[in-house]
């Protein structure tokens, strides 16, 4: 197979001007306009398999995957069937239907702790949902996130670590009112001791922390995998302090393992958020608990929360076609892994060759890379990466027929329709783009 780019993007370049006009950048979510790595994006007309295929009929090795859902990758049969077949009855009712339940059953049956859950329509909602609803059960405002995790964008998670001593958040966009960013307290990753001091602050100054939320495999500042023993202490914290532990699994669950996190950690949360490969490419996402919290959610109890299209019918087809299939193959995470390890192997040794520093990580089929010398264990760490050589690495393999996400701080996915050959053709084509860029540095 032939996976070098062919064809000028004349096309994308022109539908991209044309967007500009439109849409604020040209996109409707920012990281799609590429523009930490430079360059125009190529506008994406259909996918197959592993491959996406752009407006001027490129072809790339798509290791972005729709930022996670695709597990099977593009157009798998058996969930285009299902969504097919679903469109057939209505695309929406506003009331409840059988397969709702069927897919909560589904992850239920893998996810200790998780014994309610409610679907959504995105991973921001449902954590902002399972934010609420801890806030509520434990009767306290103040929350603790981690320093580089994503959890979508409401309001309450857009902070960031604040300057100097502060350990509340600053807003990480404006519009944040920072007086809400007060409530979120914003810990290093893997570091405990972090945690500590903003259980500490907020019981001398606020009101108590009501919840802690983190990626127990943080996908959303590259990859970076919690410690087991964090994540032990983590919850001993949360025990002791009586606050709502949440795991938010909306990358990582059923990604990095049919259980998410809970596969490489004995630690079970109180609350877990769920998206991206649990609606099978539609948009679809879940929050989930323990009943005595989730019972707290209306029309049960009183914690408001609601969706016009919550629960719809054929992103709940897509979901359940997806989940059903995990299930069934209980090889498919080995199988994926040792692809990703390949991958990630094949790009060691060949940045070795050049002298090019660089720290991997795998998780199931998430992978990630950094440009720097040192294990990477939060953000500052991460931060320490050369996203310039990441930026020029990107636009010499997108040259070379292969699709990575377009920022340093990413995850990326491997998919079933991979195989050790589309890992060896996208190593060689690494080991080209190292040796233009080492020519250079
Ligand atoms: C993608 C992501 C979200 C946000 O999900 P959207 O569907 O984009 O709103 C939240 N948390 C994590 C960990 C994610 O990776």
């Amino acid at each position: 197979m032939d996976i070098q780019r062919e064809n000028a993007i004349h096309n994308s370049i022109n539908y991209f001007n044309e967007a500009k006009q439109v849409i604020p950048g040209g996109v409707n979510s920012p990281v799609r306009a590429f523009k930490s790595v430079g360059g125009t994006p190529p506008f994406i007309k259909r996918g197959e398999g592993c491959m996406i295929i752009d407006a001027d009929e490129n072809a790339y090795i798509d290791f972005v995957q729709s930022w996670g859902p695709l597990i099977f990758g593009h157009c798998d049969s058996d969930i285009e069937s299902h969504v097919l077949e679903s469109i057939k009855n209505g695309l929406s009712f506003g009331a409840p239907t059988e397969l709702e339940t069927i897919l909560a059953k589904e992850i239920i049956s893998v996810y200790d702790n998780v014994q309610k859950i409610r679907l959504v329509s995105s991973g921001t909602e449902a954590t902002m949902s399972a934010i609420r609803l801890a806030r509520a059960y434990s009767g306290r405002d103040d929350i603790i996130k981690f320093d580089g995790c994503y959890h979508g964008h409401s309001d309450s998670l857009l902070v960031s670590a604040g300057s100097g001593c502060a350990t509340f958040g600053a807003p990480s966009s404006p519009g944040v009112p920072v007086d809400l960013s007060k409530h979120t307290f914003v810990a290093r990753y893997n570091d405990i001791d972090s945690v500590r001091s903003c259980f500490e602050e907020s019981k001398l100054k606020g009101s108590g922390v009501g919840c802690v939320i983190i990626e127990p495999i943080a996908g959303n500042m590259g990859l970076v995998p919690a410690d087991r023993e964090f994540l032990r202490s983590l919850r001993a914290l949360c025990d002791s302090y009586g606050a709502v532990l949440i795991f938010d699994e909306v990358m990582s669950g059923f990604r990095a393992s049919l259980r998410g996190a809970l596969e490489y950690c004995d630690v079970l949360p109180d609350m877990a958020t769920f998206g991206k490969v649990i609606g099978g490419g539609m948009p679809l996402a879940a929050f989930g608990g323990r009943e005595e919290i989730m019972n707290l959610l209306s029309p049960l109890g009183s914690v408001y929360q609601a969706g016009t299209l919550s629960g719809n019918p054929i992103a709940v087809s897509a979901g359940l076609a997806a989940l059903k299939k995990l299930k069934k193959n209980n090889g498919i995470y080995t199988y994926l892994e040792r692809l990703a390890r390949r991958f990630t192997d094949g790009l060691q040794t060949h940045a070795k060759q050049y002298k090019i520093p660089l720290q991997t990580a795998v998780r199931g089929s998430m992978f990630g890379f950094f440009f720097c010398e040192k294990e990477v264990k939060n953000f500052d760490d991460a931060k320490c990466a050369d996203t310039a050589l990441f930026a020029h690495f990107h636009q010499e393999m997108l040259a070379r027929g292969v699709y990575l996400a377009c920022s340093q701080f990413e995850s990326g996915f491997i998919c079933t329709a991979m195989n050790e050959q589309i890992i060896d053709s996208a190593l060689e084509a690494a080991q080209e783009s190292f040796a233009v860029i080492a020519k250079r540095i």
